[in-house]
């Protein structure tokens, strides 16, 4: 039975820790997190833990890529149960810095990764991936693990993380971990606790939809036909669509016409208050 994971709140403390490890050989992996841990991050725990000596989790809620009309006050906490999950996995450290430690009053530097950034969540979020970016690089360059794992479920976020580090020669091996999912296709988020009993039943034909219509198009048939019926069936149970787009997989290019690429389906959408977002592959035409 593996111990707590020793939880540290300092830039200094977490390079001290670091720095021992390094010196013993080990590879270290970092998964970021905003906390109130699911399956889904738990996935990318495990994932970490496989190619790894070493385990960091962050957690912090990072006021950066939140507008001020958004959630970051009533952001789902649970410092107790994360804790559990993450002792049941055998973390190794986590590192929960407060705001401060992380942006001091006088905080100035913005990290703005463009292009992959222009559309789906960029266009509806303009803040968000600034935000992201800005504090995924603080991450890296505190932790300067070997790699560092996102999820699929924000896969317009791991690219852009890519990029940035790609871009800043970072040398972090930013890996990507698959979508976890509820029983009925729902993709696991913090959020889903803010959907009512009614929602929640309504929720997973995002995922039947973004489905439907990468096996239609892995089949045949024009993008827009598919995307126009996907976009009438969620308003109909009550969904507003901010998008649902067929994108490049590798370079979030919107296609158009016939699918011949490697492509992904990914939408994004209101139910009552709640931002549902999600996306699958389109299989390969046989
Ligand atoms: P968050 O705490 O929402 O910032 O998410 C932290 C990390 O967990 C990000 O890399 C997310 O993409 C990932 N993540 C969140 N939900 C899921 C899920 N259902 N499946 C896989 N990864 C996820």
């Amino acid at each position: 039975m593996s111990g707590a994971p020793k939880t540290i709140v300092t830039v200094a403390e977490l390079r001290t820790i670091i720095a021992l490890w390094r010196g013993h050989g080990d590879k270290i992996a970092l998964v970021p997190t905003m906390g109130a841990l699911h399956e889904g991050h738990l996935s990318l725990v495990r994932l970490a833990k496989k190619n790894a000596d070493k385990v960091v989790v962050s957690i912090f809620v990072n006021p950066a890529q939140f507008a001020p009309h958004e959630d970051l006050a009533t952001y789902p906490r649970d410092e107790a149960g994360d804790m559990e999950k993450l002792q049941a996995l055998g973390t190794d450290l986590v590192f929960a810095p407060a705001g401060t430690e992380m942006y001091p009053p006088d905080f100035s530097t913005h990290i703005e990764v463009t292009e992959l950034t222009n559309g789906l969540c960029g266009r509806s979020r303009p803040h968000f991936f600034g935000g992201v970016a800005t504090v995924v690089a603080k991450l890296f360059l505190q932790c300067l693990p070997d790699m560092a794992i996102f999820g699929e479920k924000d896969y317009q976020q791991l690219l852009v993380i890519r990029r940035m580090a790609r871009d800043l020669d970072i040398p972090v091996n930013v890996l990507g971990g698959p979508i976890i999912r509820e029983r009925d296709g729902l993709a696991m988020s913090s959020r889903n606790a803010y959907l009512t009993k009614d929602e929640r039943a309504r929720a997973p034909l995002l995922f039947k939809t973004v489905t439907r219509i990468a096996k239609a198009l892995s089949q045949d048939g024009e993008i827009s036909e598919h995307i126009q019926s996907g976009r009438a069936a969620l308003a109909d149970a009550g969904f507003d669509v901010d998008y649902l787009e067929v994108r490049n997989a590798d370079d979030l290019t919107p296609l158009a016409g016939s699918v011949a690429e490697p492509a992904r389906v990914f939408a994004a959408a209101l139910l009552g208050k709640t931002r549902l977002i999600d996306n699958v592959a389109v299989p390969e035409k046989k």
